[in-house]
């Protein structure tokens, strides 16, 4: 059986570049806990690299020629890249996808409320969580609040060791008798989750003294009244950095791998490309994935095919049949976390078919739930081509579905990708413990998927 560990491969000189691979990464996801701020962060260090914006292209009508990196931002929260290669763009791209939404609560439209002196926060969770895992543990707000005159204040309170932190509350182990009954998916209820944030009532003041000073702050730091939570985007993150894990420091436990730790090496990789590739090179990265990439800013929405039909105008070309051909020739890597074997949890996996940490860049020829359902199941033909790549460039990779049969399954960006006629296989990095608070992912992985996608940029054709 094919089955290697990516560590055994390094010398002390790749070893050393796994680490510092590791440490940027690092940087990247203690900064970038939300889709707006990973937008934020990645095109603020491809802008440095040379990528322009497309919209000042397309404002201008000057056309781009082969060598030129651009870039489009939608709306705040996703990016597509192009470095555009010698080949004509009707002969297809390589594109890499990979979402930067992850799991959270967000706060609602009305949140703010004051119960026994206590001010708290409503929350609607985003994604799939399971909810106990959000009590008792410190959290941060990170977001903007968009007043009426079209002013936007950002919000990022908590990541700062003099920051304060914000928390949703569990019960006593001494008063949980009943809740200890319950099953897993209701211990803690989706409206338990309100998120305590200040306790000093405002003098002088009967009711809902707390409340009113928490909104005289409010007012004095951000200015913004209370009506202005109804045109925000808060979500409520877990607090702190991403930090090594183990004595050997080769895991990293963080929140926010899924999918930023396919997202950081799909950018990164764009800016590892020679300056003349033949095929164009492309690279997605989107939001709403967590909630079935649904939306103007997720997968599902015109803006990348807009984007194609924009970018062939500027070159010349006008017709539909030009965008078609030009999605449809792509072939395309659509990277998302697997779940990695946990020997705390053997049960739910099938050895031979499951991916490990540290053995390198999973490729999933199916994701979906029961028989396939919902998969994109790529052609044995593009398979083998992948396996040529990955082989003649030395990438560490691995094979895996996400469990055993029936035991569950999720879904991915690659099926809407597929409905374009191209060639898309699901590819990613093993996660231990995906979508908790913290979860867990190996630095080789890390770094045997920014080979594999500098890999796949240039030599898949
Ligand atoms: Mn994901
Ligand atoms: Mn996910």
């Amino acid at each position: 059986m094919y089955r290697k560990n990516a560590w055994k491969n390094y010398d002390e000189a790749e070893l050393k570049k796994v680490m510092s691979f590791a440490k940027e990464y690092e940087n990247f996801l203690s900064d970038a806990k939300t889709e707006r701020e990973a937008n934020d962060y990645a095109i603020a260090e491809i802008e440095k690299a040379g990528y322009q914006n497309l919209d000042e292209l397309i404002a201008s009508g000057k056309a781009p020629k082969a060598g030129d990196k651009l870039y489009r931002s939608n709306m705040g929260k996703g990016i597509v890249m192009f470095q555009l290669g010698t080949d004509p763009l009707e002969k297809g791209m390589n594109i890499l996808g990979a979402h930067i939404d992850s799991p959270r609560l967000d706060l609602k439209q009305n949140p703010l409320y004051e119960d026994t002196d206590m001010a708290l926060l409503e929350t609607h969770y985003y994604g799939g969580i399971k909810k106990y895992q959000w009590t008792a543990r410190p959290l941060a707000l990170h977001g903007v609040i968009c007043r009426k005159d079209g002013t936007k204040v950002t919000v990022r309170l908590g990541e700062n060791e003099d920051d304060p932190v914000f928390g949703v509350s569990d019960l006593l182990i001494h008063l949980a008798a009943d809740q200890l009954k319950k099953d897993g998916a209701h211990v803690v209820e989706g409206e338990d989750l309100n998120v305590l944030i200040g306790s000093m009532p405002l003098k002088d003041t009967e009711k809902d003294a707390v409340k009113a000073n928490i909104l005289r702050i409010l007012k004095e730091q951000y200015n913004i009244e209370e009506e202005d939570f109804l045109s925000a985007e808060i979500e409520v993150v877990p607090a702190g950095k991403a930090r090594d894990l183990g004595f050997d420091r080769s895991l990293i436990m963080a929140y926010g791998h899924d999918d930023r730790v396919c997202a950081f090496p799909s950018y990164k990789a764009m800016l590892e490309l020679p300056a003349e590739i033949k095929r164009t090179a492309c690279c997605l990265l989107v939001d709403k994935e967590e909630i079935g990439s649904v939306g103007a800013t997720g997968m599902e929405s015109r803006f990348f095919e807009n984007t194609m039909a924009e970018l062939l105008h500027l070159m010349g070309s006008d017709s539909d049949l030009a965008v078609r051909r030009a999605i449809a020739a792509s072939t395309m890597l659509s990277s998302d976390v697997s779940a990695g074997f946990d020997p705390n949890y053997p049960s739910v996996m099938e050895k031979n078919n499951c991916c490990y940490l540290g053995q390198g860049l999973v490729i999933n020829k199916y994701t979906g739930r029961a028989g396939k359902a919902g998969s994109n199941d790529a052609n044995a033909e593009y398979m083998a081509k992948i396996r040529r790549v990955f082989d003649e460039q030395k990438v560490c990779f691995q094979t895996a579905e996400l469990g055993k049969v029936d035991q569950g399954g999720g879904g991915t960006i690659a099926f809407i990708m597929g409905n374009y006629n191209m060639n898309v296989i699901d590819a990613g990095i093993a996660v231990q413990n995906m979508h908790a608070p913290y979860e867990v992912i190996s630095k080789a992985d890390l770094y045997e998927a920014l080979k594999g996608y500098v890999a796949f940029l240039e030599h898949m054709n």
